[in-house]
């Protein structure tokens, strides 16, 4: 579509420079761009009930005739009120809209309509109040729904859609040639944007859905793959075989199996003919830094430099802390490196750096700046690395000369997604815990025991010992019965007179969050109430309990990592689930979380419950901005476009696949480290 990506969004008619802003901001400045944008979710207009059937408090659709003029009522503060009465022959409904003087016209006396709305009122007299309706014949069966923001509704984006999908040239350039299409029976460009927006069935929508999943894996499969063929085919920074047992003697504790298979791996990627591409997988706790450690330590022994690269402030001090106390005493001269640190220390420590004095620089994005450079960079090591994206982690790998690349990932992902995510990299697992860890006891109630667990809160407060409450809104939101940080404060502060609480949510400054998170890590703050931003990473042994609310709203995967926060030290630690959910599904996900404590395991049940699209969703990984997160919950056409792509790849440079270089040109353009 290179027309369309010359687009720019304000070119649709309706859209003007203030709409226009909004769309950039939701990522569509041009009209290629807004037809990537797909729907968010359907809703399904194309079975009405009868008004006898609907349930009370939930969202129905109904055809119904209107019996008489809406009449206009005024109320108290202004407002003015519309209210009608319609039929499905059967039984009536009241409707009630509120402020809008167009009603009487939009809806006519002996008119059919269908009506979209929440039921309200009783049984025997049901209402709804401002549905959304359309007249009967006009309406379609699936209306797509758009990621809205203030001032951009859905039913806005959608009519900039039709728009652009009118304009989508008759003979689109399709970045599937049409042999490849033919052959996997897959929809072409225009048809698939045409049914993921306006679908008439969901069996369109389900063509178009594979299709679009397909293409996108494909590009990313192909943009990984071509990475990974531009590497450096040499490696400048061979070490020694073998395992590092003089490394292994500094440790105050003995390697676990899977630590020294890890270790062992990646010794033999940096002694092998090419440099390192490796991630380790390990579940939290399983030891990720004695790996990193022995390869840090390795490296120094040859002279190189090492440079490891964690997400916050917080995680690179606490890894300066244990990896100086570790390697100093065996002769590794360690640095950390933060914004936060004193010019004229950043300086001298640059110098030193440059020099080749300072064999570990550790640190935050501080260390992609310009002004961080190395005499010889032969490690790089990049921890949580869903925080980074792929382009991050070259561009710090760019400061060396083809230096080794180990990436730390603390999410557990099943095998299968893992090859698929990460298709540049060679993959070790950590699934052993190192021994004598306590187990998190695991409890799922319902929130009228609540109190309950306040108390045993209380307990383990009185005890010395710390507690992270997660909700998921900051905010309370309408129409949404999900608890909000703004709420909870009220509700713990209720609970725990007198106890430090402290708030932690994404919206909140980068300078605040470290203030936060560092007054909890020194015990000032008692309690955190947060969002899952706690998820990444922190290490504070002395927080003993993890409160969830809402906990069927997150992933089993997402959860781990959340329970992952406690148990660190010595003291008896535990998770608290909050639901009210009543489905047996969600609830026996859940149960299964309760029950089970690896990692991997629960990943698996997450791919098997909830799809791959979750996997990609939750942005754990450092992979561009991918659309398909939402859709893709299909395995078999994800692993359908990896193996195309290992066919395809090396006759990428032919004519035939000039347009699909285009799509994965797009894809990682703002790393521009893949050229085509
Ligand atoms: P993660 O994989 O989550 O990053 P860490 O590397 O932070 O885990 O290790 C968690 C804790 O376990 C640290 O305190 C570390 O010192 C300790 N540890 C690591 N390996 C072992 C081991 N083999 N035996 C005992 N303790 C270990
Ligand atoms: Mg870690």
């Amino acid at each position: 579509m290179p027309s369309l990506y010359g687009m720019e969004i304000e070119k649709l008619k309706g859209v003007g420079e203030k709409r226009g802003r909004l769309y950039r901001k939701l990522g569509a400045p041009t009209a290629g761009d807004l037809l990537r944008m797909y729907p968010r979710a359907y809703e399904d207009w194309g079975s009405p009930q009868p008004i006898g059937e609907t349930l009370l408090n939930e969202t129905g659709v109904v055809r119904g005739t209107v019996l008489r003029k809406p009449r206009e009522t005024r109320i108290r503060g202004g407002m003015t009120l519309y209210k009608t009465l319609v039929t499905d022959g059967a039984e009536d409904l009241q409707l009630t809209f509120f402020n809008n003087r167009y009603i009487p016209m939009l809806l006519r006396e002996g008119e059919t309509y269908l009506f979209r709305g929440r039921v309200t009122g009783s049984l025997l007299r049901r209402e709804m109040s401002s549905p959304e309706f359309i007249a009967e014949g006009k309406a379609k069966a699936i209306v797509p729904v758009y990621p809205a923001t203030q001032g951009l509704t859905s039913r806005m984006i959608c009519s900039a859609m039709e728009q652009a999908l009118r304009l989508l040239p008759e003979q689109v350039q399709d970045p599937l040639p049409e042999s490849l299409r033919e052959e996997l029976g897959l929809a072409g460009l225009g048809e698939a944007l045409q049914g993921i927006h306006f679908p008439q069935s969901k069996e369109e929508l389900a063509l178009a859905k594979r299709r679009l999943v397909f293409e996108e894996f494909l590009v990313l499969q192909l943009g990984l793959l071509h990475m990974k063929s531009g590497r450096s085919a040499e490696n400048l920074h061979p070490v020694p075989e073998g395992f590092p047992e003089a490394f292994a003697q500094l440790l105050p504790f003995a390697l676990t199996g899977a630590q020294r298979r890890a270790i062992t791996q990646a010794i033999g990627d940096m002694a092998g003919p090419a440099p390192m591409n490796r991630l380790i997988q390990g579940d939290v706790g399983s030891g990720k830094t004695a790996v990193a450690a022995a390869l840090c330590w390795a490296a120094a022994q040859q002279g190189y430099q090492a440079a490891l690269m964690a997400p916050t402030e917080i995680l690179a001090q606490q890894h300066f802390a244990s990896l100086s106390a570790l390697l100093g005493p065996g002769g590794v001269r360690c640095a950390l490196f933060t914004g936060s640190m004193p010019l004229a220390q950043r300086r001298e420590q640059q110098a030193r750096l440059a020099a080749g004095e300072i064999q570990l620089a550790i640190g935050t994005h501080a260390l992609l700046s310009e002004k961080v450079a190395f005499r010889d960079l032969g490690l790089v090591i990049t921890d949580e690395q869903h925080r980074f994206g792929v382009n991050q982690r070259s561009a710090l790998a760019g400061k060396g000369a083809a230096p080794h690349l180990l990436v730390m990932s603390a999410t557990p992902i099943p095998r299968t997604l893992a090859l698929l995510m990460y298709g540049d990299l060679d993959i070790s697992i950590l699934d052993e815990l190192p021994p004598g860890r306590q187990a998190v006891s695991t409890y799922l109630i319902d929130p009228p025991k609540r109190q309950r667990a306040f108390s045993y809160i209380q307990k383990h407060l009185e005890a010395g010992r710390q507690a992270y409450l997660v909700c998921p809104l900051i905010t309370e939101e309408d129409g949404l019965s999900l608890m909000s940080l703004e709420k909870y404060r009220d509700i713990v502060s209720r609970a725990f007179p007198g106890a430090p609480v402290g708030v932690l949510h994404g919206k909140m400054k980068n300078s605040e969050k470290e203030q936060v998170m560092e007054a909890f890590v020194k015990g000032d703050i008692r309690l955190l109430l947060a969002t899952t931003v706690v998820e990444v990473g922190v290490d504070v042994p002395n927080a003993a309990i993890m409160l969830i609310e809402n906990a069927e709203r997150y992933g089993l995967s997402q959860l781990h990592q959340l329970r992952g926060r406690v148990g660190r030290g010595k003291h008896k630690s535990a998770c608290i689930l909050v639901t009210d959910a009543q489905n047996e599904d969600t609830l026996s996900r859940l149960r299964l979380f309760r029950d089970t404590r690896d990692g991997f395991k629960i990943a698996d049940a997450d791919l098997k419950l909830r799809g791959p699209g979750d996997f990609f969703g939750a942005r754990q990984h450092g992979l561009p901005q991918l659309k398909i997160a939402d859709m893709a919950n299909d395995m078999e056409t994800l692993l359908q476009a990896q193996r195309c792509a290992q066919e395809i790849f090396p006759r990428l440079s032919e004519p035939e696949y000039r347009p699909l270089r285009g799509e994965i040109r797009r894809l990682f353009q703002d790393g521009n480290q893949v050229v085509l």
